[in-house]
């Protein structure tokens, strides 16, 4: 996680959010939306503040939270937890799928099954945990893991498997028979699943299907989410995790050592949040799916092959036709040719797999709807 000059390595998100601001260009790296979400999320916050949530929050979360969201998940997918003991509330998903990995990974010996390319954060946390991760590919233009490598990769060894879904960064959304086998494969090896679904609420052609919700699965899966990408804030850092009381209380061990507590006024309106009408829900989706469509045709005209993604802040497409070799200097460049900041997604990559994704890149459609289209202009002029 150290440079060699001994200075932390910037993560790539970082690293072209700076290369947007020093260029002046178009940033559909980082996905972060533009705007901010939901005024009646919001305003809860600020009524937070005023009604004095400003200290420690109980450990496992404020209880109003806990409630919305054993009733969200209740209510969504038919998912029946004790909202005293089968969730905890954390610092973003980030914190949760840290804890979570430190608690159940015994280090050396244990197995973490990835699907490649995977959020930059699992390949650090399995790093920290001294766990071996395990790749499994996704192709394009589909990204669907082929059950023969998923059966390969999964062993008495596997003590995780780390689901990613809507997935990010290619926006594919697992198929049912790819779910059905991860549930069957996690018996057959006495594994867990840790599934991070925070794109949950931006599936397009939904509904979406938690792995937890699968016949025989909720006994051996950690579901994580987040309110960050739902309600558009993604700098309150409020996550959570909901599962078997006994793992859950596991990290909960983990995770009061890393952060205690935090997000005290954001908790309850991240809970006034979750009890949004379903109409809300319906126009963030139908938001990102306008902003999807609006960024993919933009590739197209420029050029590149694009794979539509069912869900997600983003779109993945191929730099190939356009000339390009290697997706990371095609995004360093791609600023000053363009003036838009992407992502390649040989930053997802592992060593061994990045030659997959040589020509990727991965953009954010999460901003507003001039944004993209100035974006999609720019694009198809350059090229
Ligand atoms: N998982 C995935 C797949 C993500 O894309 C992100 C990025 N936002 C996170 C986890 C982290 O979420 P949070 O900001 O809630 O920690
Ligand atoms: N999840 C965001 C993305 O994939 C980035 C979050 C971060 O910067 N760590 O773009």
């Amino acid at each position: 996680l150290l440079a060699d000059d001994g200075t932390a390595t910037p993560t790539i998100f970082a690293e072209m959010s700076a290369l947007a601001a020093r260029t002046g260009a178009i940033n559909l790296g980082q996905g972060f939306p533009d705007s901010d979400g939901p005024a009646a999320v919001l305003e809860a916050a600020r009524d937070a503040i005023a009604a004095g949530f400003n200290q420690y929050p109980p450990g496992r979360g404020e209880p109003d939270l806990l409630a919305a969201i054993a009733e969200h998940q209740a209510n969504r997918y038919g998912i029946r937890l004790d909202a005293d003991r089968d969730i905890l509330v954390t610092a973003g998903a980030t914190e949760a799928l840290a804890a979570t990995i430190l608690a159940l990974v015994d280090g050396a010996d244990d197995e973490i099954v990835v699907f490649e390319p995977f959020y930059d954060a699992y390949s650090a946390l399995i790093a920290l945990s001294g766990a071996r991760l395990v790749p499994v590919p996704l192709r394009w233009p589909h990204f669907q893991p082929d059950l023969d490598e998923l059966r390969a990769a999964v062993s008495d060894r596997t003590r995780l498997i780390l689901v990613n879904d809507p997935h990010n960064p290619t926006g594919t959304v697992f198929a049912d028979d790819v779910k059905r086998e991860i549930v069957r494969l996690a018996h057959e090896h006495d594994a867990l699943i840790l599934t991070d679904e925070v794109y949950e609420h931006l599936v397009f052609d939904g509904p979406h299907k938690p792995i937890a919700a699968l016949p025989g699965a909720f006994e051996r899966t950690l579901t994580v989410s987040s309110a960050g990408k739902t309600f558009s804030v993604t700098g309150w850092k409020v996550g959570w995790i909901s599962g078997p009381a006994e793992f859950v209380q596991a990290v909960l061990a983990v995770k009061q050592f890393l952060t205690y507590v935090s997000a005290g006024p954001f908790q309850p309106a991240v809970a006034v949040g979750l009890r949004l009408p379903e109409s809300v829900f319906r126009g963030i989706r139908d938001t990102l799916r306008a902003g999807r469509d609006t960024i993919g045709a933009g590739l197209l005209e420029a050029g590149f092959d694009v794979a539509v993604p069912a869900g997600s802040y983003f779109t993945v497409a191929d730099a190939a036709a356009l000339g390009a070799v290697d997706a990371a200097t095609f995004c360093r460049e791609l600023p000053h040719r363009a003036g838009v900041v992407a992502i390649p997604l040989t930053a997802f990559a592992t060593d061994e797999g990045r030659s997959r994704y040589r020509t990727l890149v991965r953009f954010a459609a999460c901003k507003r709807p001039e944004v993209l289209s100035e974006a999609s202009r720019r694009l198809a002029a350059a090229f």
